[in-house]
């Protein structure tokens, strides 16, 4: 089999056997990239020389024979809003075009220390903002299932790097599911950990209450492996939790007796895509096979979550956004006559459409006036949507519902239209408003061939319970071995 296809565990064993090396895969993997970049365009910085230094690094230490950690030597892409040292970190705005960071973010650092590849940094929606990476600076991302489609975002050129075999595994960032909403239009796993099981320090911040870095990976081996280099307390960034990590490689158990599943009524809603549901209805049965017990819960105030959303989210990123001025970071206008005149047209030129209609909602729902019927009341709403996942828990272990209500959609479709786009959350934002974890993970297709994905949701810290259930599915399924053909 082409190396490029191969999981993280079986090269990891191939690389310890001396069957190949870092060198060879990495090279493999540039071609690949050189390959299918054309048709999907999922980075926007490919790192060719730094990729096979450390390739060769890797290899000097997978030959002295001393241990080498399962992620040593293995080819791995990062979103663009992830700060890498002496490599471009663009956030793929005009604003960052040129923004160099001199400092590693806190994940970068632990996956380096683990003797892992970076090849380059993943195209994405402009700082995070967005569900296709159509609103990208440098141009979109196309799915690989069908380059017609978008790869659903704002993680796309991660997703989309990950399914075309174009890096091993990748890194992204959730703040209302743009981990699992990529993961799911691209038929990979995409694990969105529990608000403060990784580190965020280094990650270009969208909104603070809500960003979570976490893997996007082939399967649910990898992205446990990957949990177990990134995840645990960082004195670097005040909300990491001091919690032990387990291994969550270890918690991959196929039997699901005993595990308790919710599901959620208003997650099943008219105007999803009959065969998304039917896909998560029949995954639902498969988990009933392999011995978990399912019954209905109640989550009432779902119906909320996209406006108490898109309240926070707008607001806090009005208040993070607003440090790209032209004076400390990246791109500055000019020439100008004045100090105000240089902030004004720096962020005029160097932001996006979509990112200036966020720091316009944001300042509004924070002016004076406006904060109490606005960010107040979206922060008791906030409350609501968490004790209602609390109650929910006092029941079951893990909640299973779509990831998204639709399965890709076209390039363009909802470009003109920002409510329908932010309807493409509806299934994911609550998980992030609520602090706890969920996976996304393949559970089907569609008669067009594209994938569906399945979400499942767990306790906060209990990442291990998802990752149980969530590999007993997929061995006892086949969606995640179908491959695109690009
Ligand atoms: N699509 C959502 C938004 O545009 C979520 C993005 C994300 O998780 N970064 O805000």
């Amino acid at each position: 089999m082409d190396p490029t296809q191969l999981t993280i565990h079986e090269l990891h064993g191939q690389l310890k056997n001396h069957k190949t090396t870092s060198r060879a895969l990495t090279r493999l993997i540039l071609d690949r990239i050189k390959s299918v970049e054309p048709k999907i365009h999922a980075y926007t910085t490919v790192t060719p020389e730094a990729a096979m230094a450390q390739a060769e690094a890797a290899d000097q230490w997978l030959q002295s024979g001393r241990p080498a950690h399962p992620l040593t030597g293995i080819p791995i892409a990062l979103k663009d809003n992830l700060c890498t040292q002496g490599i471009r970190t663009t956030c793929s705005s005009k604003i960052l075009e040129n923004f160099i960071p001199p400092y590693n973010a806190t994940v970068v650092r632990r996956l380096n220390e683990a003797g892992a590849v970076f090849i380059g940094k993943t195209n994405m929606d402009e700082f995070a903002m967005g569900s296709s990476t159509e609103n990208s600076a440098f141009g979109l991302t196309a799915n690989p299932w069908d380059v017609s489609r978008i790869p659903g975002g704002s993680s796309g050129g991660s997703a989309a790097a990950v399914a075309a075999d174009a890096c091993i595994s990748a890194l992204g960032s959730d703040t209302g599911g743009s981990i699992r909403q990529p993961a799911a239009m691209c038929g990979v796993v995409g694990l969105k950990p529990t608000y403060g099981r990784v580190s965020r320090y280094g990650l270009v911040a969208f909104a603070s209450s809500l960003d979570q870095i976490g893997p996007i990976a082939k399967n649910v081996t990898d992205c446990a492996l990957m949990m177990n280099a990134i995840s645990g307390h960082d004195s670097y960034d005040s909300t990491s939790a001091e919690i032990p990590v387990p291994d969550f490689a270890r918690a991959l158990d196929r039997n699901l007796t005993g595990m308790r599943i919710g599901i959620p009524k208003e997650y099943f809603i008219d105007g999803m895509d009959s065969e998304v549901l039917h896909a998560v209805k029949e995954a639902i049965r498969v988990m009933e096979k392999l011995g978990a017990k399912t019954q209905d819960v109640f989550l009432p105030h779902t119906e909320y979550a996209i406006a108490t959303y898109y309240i926070l989210a707008t607001a806090e990123a009005s208040s993070n956004l607003a440090r790209y001025d032209g004076v400390k970071y990246g791109h500055r206008a000019k020439p100008t006559k004045d100090l105000l005149e240089m902030y004004m047209k720096t962020r005029q030129d160097g932001f996006g459409p979509e990112v200036k209609r966020r720091i316009m909602l944001g300042t509004y729902a924070l002016s004076s006036g406006y904060y109490d019927a606005y960010y107040r009341k979206a922060q008791c709403v906030r409350t609501l949507i968490k004790s209602d996942f609390d109650e929910a828990f006092k029941q079951v272990d893990l909640i299973v519902t779509p990831t998204a209500p639709t399965a890709a959609f076209k390039i363009g479709e909802k470009t003109q239209d920002p409510l329908q786009m932010y309807l493409s959350d509806i299934f994911t934002i609550s998980v992030n408003i609520a602090g706890i974890p969920a996976l996304s993970m393949p559970c089907g297709f569609t008669k067009a061939g594209l994938p569906i994905g399945l979400q499942i949701m767990g306790r906060p810290f209990a990442e291990e319970t998802i990752l149980h259930a969530a590999y007993a599915f997929e061995q006892a399924t086949e969606w995640h071995k179908r491959k695109p053909n690009i």
